[in-house]
């Protein structure tokens, strides 16, 4: 089955696996309540109609809403900020919040070790100088 998406976050769905069995499509609304009840844990997964591969779920953010490394580098931005959401980062997302990357080397979000709950929410911002 192909699935094609021109939506919006929250309207965006994924199929997930948590026991090997694929369930879904779930809205991400609807899996983010099934992560925060405890129903999912760090090794369940969900597929990636852009990579065409099943995922660990907390790189599930960035599937839905990519970085845009090509649009910034086409607006002449040079450098990026990795903006974290606070205390809510796991310690591998918090070593990586608000450092400083080329846009030549942006990091690979999530990072690795990622364990946030029910994902990573790291996200690149462009540097203005
Ligand atoms: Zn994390």
């Amino acid at each position: 089955m192909v699935m094609r998406f021109k939506s919006t976050v929250k309207d965006s769905r994924r199929y997930i696996s948590r026991t090997g069995v694929t369930e879904g499509p779930y809205t991400v609304d609807e899996i983010y309540s099934m992560a925060v009840a405890g129903e999912t844990n760090i090794h369940a997964l969900f597929w990636s109609e852009s990579k065409r591969a099943w995922k660990p779920l907390v790189g599930l953010m960035l599937d839905v809403d990519p970085e845009r490394i090509d649009e910034f580098i086409q607006a002449g931005v040079k450098q990026v900020r990795v903006l974290g959401s606070g205390n809510r980062d796991c310690p591998a997302c918090s070593a990586l919040a608000d450092k400083i990357f080329s846009i030549t080397s942006p990091p690979v979000l999530p990072p690795q070790g990622c364990r946030c709950v029910p994902w990573c929410r790291l996200v690149l911002a462009a540097v203005q100088d």
